[in-house]
């Protein structure tokens, strides 16, 4: 797949490991829904045996995201080419923590996606003995003091939900290869998806992304992605994912190939409007503060410029009248669907507080600044003009 490094990545999308079907030509790979292969004679077949094991649709998404994160593997290294598909982002970071020891130590970006922190902490403390420890990895030297030479997993958002945090990739990758060089180093890639942030181009050995979000971008497929450029680990995934089993079915891998089909020109768009939106709410006299990583104001503005290929679709404020002002606006708005989720096609707005942070107690949301006054945007691809009309009578 060399010839996929010199390929663009608008033209990635379209193109990363896919070929015309070698029988009829069709451009798109067909749903392969048959669970088993006939074989010709006892292990004589064209490669595949069993569904959970090997899928053609599936791989062919695989192959995709393999291409698009710059794993580098051929084939011939791993039928995926160092990508990976799950049936959900959880089941994406299970079969991840599956990779090391029982009783290991995790270092984790201390703003995590909850459902992330609730497996780490109420399920694999209890099940496996991992320890995990939630550092501010905005901070390399809060970072360097918690990491001792016995952490295997290192893991992180940037940007972090909802407060947009970033981490300084590189930075964490060489503290991390010098002081615990056991350690794998993975990242949640949810929030950039593959066009605005590649991982591994940045020294981390695994890219992960819960394609429910904006590698899909529809909004009708739950799953989750990963990818790797090593060949030890792609070896090791690939044996978990058949004997853990939470494969992505064929049908919702060929959904997620067709969304990523256009996720570059998606990204272009959940791009441009969240810049547009972020400065008109920046402006606006109800709100109190605007963190989108765009806007100069954002802490970390400068390493978002360095890092991102773009600054997500994304935007997080905190309006000036608290509670009482952000229940009206998330009821008053018509274009914006008041839900969970986020990087669809579709404008969605959520409350924090009392919607995906629930699970986070108050001591903490007040640790981490996630107030009752923040409401989250997630910038769909309509026309940018009614979204920020939306926002203007909503907030009027
Ligand atoms: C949604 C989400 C997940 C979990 O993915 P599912 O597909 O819902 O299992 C993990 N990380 C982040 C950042 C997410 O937004």
């Amino acid at each position: 797949m060399s010839e996929q490094h010199e390929m663009r990545l608008a033209t990635k999308v379209i193109h990363s490991g896919q070929r015309p079907d070698p029988v009829t030509g069709a451009v798109m790979p067909s749903i392969s829904v048959a669970s088993t292969y006939a074989q010709s004679s006892p292990g004589v077949h064209q490669g595949f045996e069993y569904s959970r094991v090997q899928n053609p649709t599936r791989y062919a998404l695989e192959r995709m995201v393999g291409g698009l994160e710059s794993a580098g593997l051929s084939e011939e290294e791993d039928p995926g080419c160092g990508g990976f598909a799950f049936c959900s982002g959880m089941a994406a970071i299970a079969n991840i923590v599956e990779l090391i020891p029982a009783g290991s130590r995790i270092v984790a970006m201390d703003d995590l996606y909850g459902g992330t922190g609730r497996l780490f902490t109420q399920v694999l403390a209890e099940s496996r003995g991992m320890r995990t420890a939630y550092v501010d990895l905005t901070d390399p030297a809060a970072f360097e003091r918690e990491l001792t030479p016995e952490t295997k997993l290192v893991w992180l958002e940037a940007p972090t939900n909802p407060l947009l945090k970033l981490v300084d990739l590189p930075a964490i990758a060489k503290i991390a290869r010098r002081q615990a060089p056991d350690a794998i180093l993975g990242c949640d890639s949810t929030f950039t998806s593959s066009i605005n942030m590649r991982p591994l181009e940045l020294g981390f050995d695994i890219a992960m992304h819960s394609s429910t979000k904006f590698m899909n971008g529809h909004s009708d497929a739950v799953g989750g992605l990963i990818a790797t450029n090593r060949r030890d680990i792609a070896e090791r995934l690939r044996f978990l994912q058949m004997s853990v089993g939470a494969v992505l079915p064929p049908f919702d891998s060929y959904l997620t190939l067709r969304g990523i089909k256009t996720l570059a020109i998606r990204m272009a768009k959940h791009n441009e409007s969240s810049m547009r939106i972020a400065k008109f709410l920046d402006q606006h006299a109800k709100v109190e503060r605007v963190l989108y990583p765009g806007l100069p104001s954002h802490p970390q503005h400068e390493l978002a410029k360095k890092q991102l290929d773009g600054f997500g679709g994304i935007v997080t404020i905190f309006l000036k009248d608290g509670l009482e002002e952000a229940r009206r606006l998330l009821e008053r708005v018509r274009l914006f669907a008041l839900a969970e989720s986020l990087g669809g096609v579709e404008s969605l707005v959520e409350h924090p507080a009392i919607m995906t942070h629930a699970s986070v107690s108050p001591e903490r949301r007040a640790e981490l600044g996630i107030s009752d006054s923040l409401v989250r945007f997630s910038v769909g691809i309509e026309d940018c003009d009614d979204l920020i009309a939306d926002i203007e009578q909503a907030l009027g």
